[in-house]
């Protein structure tokens, strides 16, 4: 049963979209496609709109749409004892073949087994009955590591899912039950299934060893796709994204800079650029629905045909990182009438940049900033991490003083300074260095403030207690599941670890040895684990360690 006013609102909601899919369900494969945040963050997620139209681009299958219901709806659904069900047809998740959670963000993590708590779907895969949905993850933190979500999924996708969707339909319509299905698609790239699998802890609390229970593999090699080709199908434009209207064209995926501190960096490797043939026939079908295109990419003033794009007449681009280099020049003539742009310094020091292999010079910064500030350019936002690995009182002062001699190149416009706190991820060179204590980082953030506390600068921060609630959850292990099936409310997540006998500390400030099993070493990357260690040592070396 589900409530009046909650219908009502999801169609005002459904009002306002271009280019949603209605389809009948019957004879065909239902997936309902969940994010676990709100309808406003997920509708931004180009991957999510990517699934959508991949697996409605099938005519045997159909794929709706589940949110996070926000703070007032979640009283409502409480009242009116309502089952969450999928925008389109307004179905409970649980009549569904397949419930897909696609998941960008560790501090989403809390909202699953909320979201199947709502759907009255078994939150643990071990004890789901034959009849309920089969739950499949995929997303950005699947592919670094699933472990903490593991107990909750028959099946996740480690890798970039574009080609793989069909190969799992075809698989699951050929099979006669799930059990079946999970094992034939376990042979195949990228589809790990947590079952089957093991672990073994010590005394210490890590991992000993990790046995499979079956006939699965090993290792699961992530999933890369070869070329970009395009999502030549419509995607769901709305006022209500964070981009609002804009219809998201990915122009290149994978970055050749590597900073040992991104995760995207390193796992989508190799870098591919986006033809320009294809992003223009990307660009005539988004031109059908809206005027707005935004170009994604992880840096992307390395986009091989950036200046061709942005002459294509009547878009209206939004580049948000601009790399500081003297190709900036270029883009920022052709970027005229943009109010914000942004720099990812990243570190306040050449020392602390060489450490991070931020391969950007001060005077690099300067004159890109210079840049922007004489291109009629409202805002120049600069972003900038505390927290990371080696950092001293120094490296604070390098941001306030950097900020400072921007500001001082002329008055115009706003800066605004974003800093946000380092979380050490899989599959970096830093993945076995501990996070910074609290203490520390607010003291340094506190320092910020008050050294720019001047004139046409502005300083904003993340929450530094969710860095730290990403730092379990990005490094985490499967005993998690427990954890984040136990948390009553996200900011109670020290107190249920404690609950659950586990100490954050474990997670959070301790230095790994080269030789501790990792929950995402049965992950291949393509990237070895001795060559991050490699950098590692090299980031320590540049700090004066060994
Ligand atoms: S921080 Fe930016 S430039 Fe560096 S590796 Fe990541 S995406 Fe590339």
């Amino acid at each position: 049963m589900i409530g009046q006013r909650l219908i009502k609102k999801t169609e005002a909601l459904l009002e306002k979209e271009e280019g949603t899919v209605y389809k009948d369900p019957g004879g065909r494969v239902n997936v309902c496609l969940a994010y676990p945040n709100t309808y406003h963050v997920g509708m931004s997620s180009l991957g999510f709109q990517g699934i959508y139209s991949i697996l409605n681009a099938r005519d045997d299958t159909v794929c709706e749409r589940a949110f996070l219901p926000d703070e007032s709806d979640l009283k409502e659904f409480e009242r009116t004892g309502s089952e969450l069900f999928s925008l389109e047809s307004k179905r409970p998740l649980n009549r569904f073949d397949i419930v897909a959670f696609s998941v960008s963000f560790e501090n989403d993590y809390p909202s699953i087994p909320l979201m199947l708590r709502l759907a009255r779907i078994g939150a643990f895969s071990s004890g789901r009955k034959e009849r309920e949905p089969l739950l499949l993850l995929g997303g950005v933190c699947a592919m670094f590591n699933p472990e903490p979500l593991s107990d909750f999924f028959d099946l996740i996708f480690i890798g970039e899912a574009d080609s793989s969707l069909d190969e799992l339909v075809e698989s699951y319509k050929g099979s006669e039950d799930k059990g079946s299905f999970l094992r034939a698609i376990s042979e195949r790239e990228g589809f790990y299934v947590p079952k089957g699998y093991e672990i073994i802890y010590s005394d210490d609390g890590k991992i000993k060893e990790r046995r499979t229970t079956g006939d699965f593999p090993r290792t699961i090699r992530k999933r890369t796709e070869r070329v970009l080709n395009g999502r030549l199908r419509p995607a769901i434009t709305t006022p209500e994204t964070e981009f609002s209207n804009m219809y998201l064209v990915e122009a290149m995926r994978g970055c050749v800079w590597s900073c040992r501190f991104c995760v995207a960096g390193h796992i989508y490797n190799p870098p591919r650029h986006k033809d320009i043939g294809i992003l223009k026939q990307e660009i005539d079908l988004a031109m059908k629905t809206t005027g707005r295109v935004g170009l994604i990419g992880p840096s992307l003033t390395d986009y091989r045909y950036a200046t061709e794009a942005l002459q294509i007449e009547g878009v209206d681009f939004s580049i948000t990182s601009l790399r500081a280099t003297p190709k900036a020049e270029k883009l920022l003539s052709l970027m005229k009438g943009h109010r914000s742009i942004s720099i990812a310094p990243e570190a306040g020091t050449e020392r602390l940049r060489r450490i991070i292999n931020k391969r950007i010079t001060e005077e690099e910064i300067m004159e890109t900033a210079e840049l922007i500030l004489r291109h009629d350019i409202h805002t120049l936002r600069l972003y900038f991490m505390i927290g990371l690995p080696f950092e001293t009182e120094e490296d604070i002062e390098g941001i306030i003083d950097l900020a400072k001699n921007i500001r001082s190149l002329n008055t115009r416009g706003t800066i605004v300074l974003s800093t946000s706190t380092f979380v050490p991820k899989p599959f970096t060179p830093f993945q076995w260095h501990p996070m910074t204590a609290e203490k520390t980082i607010k003291a340094r953030l506190k320092m910020i403030k008050s050294g720019l506390n001047i004139k046409g600068i502005r300083v904003f921060h993340d929450v530094i207690k969710y860095a730290f609630m990403q730092g379990v959850f990005s490094r985490g292990d499967r005993r998690l599941s427990r954890v984040l099936y136990d948390m009553k409310e996200p900011g109670r997540w020290k107190e249920t670890l404690g609950d659950t006998g586990l100490d954050p500390d474990f997670y959070l400030f301790r230095e790994r040895s080269f030789e501790e099993i990792l929950p995402w070493d049965f992950i291949d990357a393509g990237i070895s684990k001795e060559a991050l260690w490699g950098e590692y040592m090299k980031a320590r070396k540049s700090a004066g360690l060994h």
